[in-house]
């Protein structure tokens, strides 16, 4: 079948590659004059008049990304080189926090937890008892709760140190508004998952080269090797039924795999008036939440490649990146503020007064605000199926799975809407 695939991010490229391996003839269109949406590389100049390449925004992948990582497999990108494992840390300037030793789960965690610096008895107690708790219900809870709820009566420090910097980190949502049942699904994966050539579910995976060069260049050219058709640069326009297929900007093919992001998903989908059941509705009611990456130089040498830091609106990043030991030139640092507030400006003053706060002398590099970075994961959420109208299928981060939004998610929801080409796996239910 001749299938068109809109959008080159993540999940574009990875339902390409889905689509090429089941025998179709693909073509991808992308808007942008690079691959790899939200997750891409960002050329920046330098004071002497070179460039560095750093990314679009600081991105974490975990040992549970099986499928993410047997992708970059796939197109010949080895994980082991390109990404640098450290035990789950959440480690703070000052040496607080916790970190988890190298051990079979869940012995790690539990032992990561009574080592914890920092936190005393009674602050590791609770956590082992809301942590048993969870454990015995499956991670699983009412759907309507938030993670503030879900963690009703944990000591205030652990809730500090651990809970308010995993759910940013993960959900991108402060813990009071954020989906509790999506964050136990992501601890149940990543404390109990299983570990993957010696790579433990809840190691932090960071990379060591830039957003780039992990995945979605070696894509582009696995997808060029096997014939696909690239079209970087195309912002599709339109989309039409006609006849049994569809038309993208007046080009027939049989089958769509919408993959641009749920904004421009929505506007496509509205303008072509197929008839969608709830799934516009759906897409509508997201909201969206920004993150922004503040790169200063000059930084010290941080004693782990990545550190949390305590956050308050005038100190508002919640982890800082060592960018020399992850590749990057000596002195940059990344400082993550997620769900963030306020314009370029004011973020960039608010965490130079951050680093001076630490005792750090740094000067500004670039900042970049992403406004839509991740879907609000919220209670009580209904995501967007796969299904749009017969022979159009949406992939992407936000469409309903297991995860939130993420590249793992967007990875599982472009696998999923591919299989929807075979109609052997129409009856495959999600992106699960
Ligand atoms: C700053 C930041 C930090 C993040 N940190 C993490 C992290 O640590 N770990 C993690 O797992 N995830 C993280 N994420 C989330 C992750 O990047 C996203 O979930 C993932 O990249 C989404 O991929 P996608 O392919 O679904 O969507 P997108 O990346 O948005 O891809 C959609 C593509 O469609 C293109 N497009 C749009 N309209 C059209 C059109 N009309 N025609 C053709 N092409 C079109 C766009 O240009 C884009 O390339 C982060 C995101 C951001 C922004």
């Amino acid at each position: 079948m001749n299938v068109a695939v809109v959008g080159g991010g993540w999940a574009g490229l990875a339902a390409a590659i889905e689509a090429v391996r089941g025998g179709h003839r693909v073509t991808v269109f992308e808007a942008a004059r690079q691959w790899g949406g939200r997750a891409r590389a960002l050329e920046v100049p330098l004071d002497d008049g070179g460039t560095v390449t750093l990314d679009n925004g600081q991105h974490i992948l975990i040992g549970a990304y099986r499928e993410t990582l047997a992708l970059m497999r796939a197109v010949g990108i080895e994980p082991r080189e390109v990404l640098r494992r450290l035990p789950l840390t959440l480690r703070f300037p000052d040496g607080q926090g916790l970190v988890l030793p190298e051990a079979p789960a869940p012995l790690d965690a539990a032992w990561g937890i009574l080592g914890a610096r920092g936190w005393t008895w009674t602050d590791k107690l609770s956590l082992l008892k809301h942590a048993a708790g969870w454990q015995l219900r499956r991670f699983q809870c009412d759907d309507s709760l938030t993670v503030s709820a879900l963690c009703e009566g944990l000591a205030p420090t652990v809730m500090r140190d651990l809970v308010d910097p995993l759910c940013v980190a993960a959900l991108n949502i402060p813990a009071g508004r954020a989906s509790a049942s999506v964050l136990l699904r992501v601890l149940r994966d990543g404390l109990f998952g299983p570990s993957q050539d010696g790579w433990g579910a809840s190691n932090l995976l960071l990379p060591a080269r830039d957003l780039g060069t992990l995945f979605p260049e070696a894509a582009a050219a696995w997808l060029q090797a096997k014939g696909a058709s690239l079209r970087l640069g195309h912002r599709v326009q339109s989309l039409s039924r006609d006849g049994e297929g569809w038309a993208v900007d007046g080009e027939r093919f049989g089958s769509v795999l919408l993959a641009a992001p749920p904004w421009e998903a929505e506007r496509l989908v509205a303008e072509s008036a197929a008839p969608t059941g709830d799934w516009l509705a759906q897409v509508r009611s997201l909201a969206h939440e920004p993150i922004a990456t503040v790169y200063v130089q000059d930084g010290p040498a941080l004693p782990l490649p990545m550190l949390a830091l305590h956050s308050a609106p005038d100190a508002p990043a919640q982890f800082v990146f060592d960018r020399a030991q992850l590749g990057g030139p000596p002195g940059v640092l990344a400082f993550v503020i997620s769900a963030s507030e306020g314009g370029v400006q004011e973020l960039e003053t608010r965490v130079l007064a951050q680093a001076g706060a630490l005792g750090w002398r740094v000067r500004p590099l670039k900042t970049v605000v992403e406004k839509r970075a991740t879907f609000a994961c919220v209670p009580s959420l209904r995501r967007p199926g796969i299904d749009v109208a017969p022979g159009l299928f949406a992939c992407g981060d936000y469409v309903d799975g297991p995860y939130p939004a993420t590249l793992e998610g967007a990875v599982r929801a472009a696998q999923a809407a591919a299989a929807r080409l075979n109609p052997a796996a129409r009856t495959a239910p999600s992106a699960s």
